[in-house]
């Protein structure tokens, strides 16, 4: 089980990386200031830390200067709202292994983060590269998608939806959980943009693989 330090100091973004952090089997720490973010990631109880730069205390830059300064290795993805290329440059030379701009989507960032333990910790090529359920293969590296042998044409984000299907398949996934895992936390829960989307999966990948349960969301068939 790889261990995750989440130092960022907005609940609500907490909660959206803990709750989807957790649902993909890591165990999560939050430290809420900069002051417990350096304490914590001295404290070799982690395998990564996802640091905000806008924290109380000490902000992420200093985080991050203080720890690598200790000659610390912890693998460190940085997750601000600045974007500015400046600050990408700055961070990267900083000594961050990564750089994921808010808003960000929850799906973009757990590739990060499964990208980083991988280099660090994991052996080469040991993670899952494709996925397959209900005569659907998904190739994660190349992107390539088959139904039985039939090659299929995805949008970015219909690949993505299809991907989380298929890391949960026969279970039932909420129209909530989809949004988050696909669109980000901050998109509109009213939005019936999930359901758009299984349409266009019913029509590339088959009309009878995603179940509607009623009044919840989707279910991938087995
Ligand atoms: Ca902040």
């Amino acid at each position: 089980m790889n261990r995750i330090l989440i130092a960022e100091d907005e609940p609500r973004i907490v909660t959206f990386l803990e709750k989807g952090l957790r649902a993909n089997g890591f165990t999560t720490t939050v430290a809420k200031d900069g002051h417990e973010a350096i304490l914590m990631a001295n404290s070799e109880d982690f395998d990564l830390l996802i640091l905000d730069l806008g924290l109380p205390g000490k902000d992420g830059w200093i985080v991050l200067e203080e720890l690598r300064g200790q000659g610390e290795q912890l693998p460190i993805i940085i997750l601000t709202a600045r974007d500015e290329v400046r600050d990408k440059v700055a961070g990267l030379e900083g000594g961050a292994d990564d750089y994921v701009t808010k808003p960000f989507r929850f799906e973009e960032l757990l590739a990060r983060v499964r990208l980083r333990l991988r280099d660090n910790r994991l052996p080469k090529g040991k993670e899952e590269m494709v996925l397959s359920a209900s005569n659907i293969i998904l190739n994660l590296r190349t992107r390539q998608v088959q139904v039985g042998d039939r090659l299929i044409e995805l949008s970015a984000r219909e690949f993505i939806l299809t991907e989380t299907f298929l890391r949960h398949p026969g279970q039932v996934m909420s129209r909530e959980q989809l949004l988050s895992h696909v669109w980000g936390y901050d998109y509109d829960p009213g939005s019936n943009i999930v359901d758009v989307y299984i349409g266009y999966l019913r029509k590339k990948l088959g009309g009878n693989k995603f179940e509607t349960v009623r009044g919840i969301g989707y279910r991938l068939r087995t």
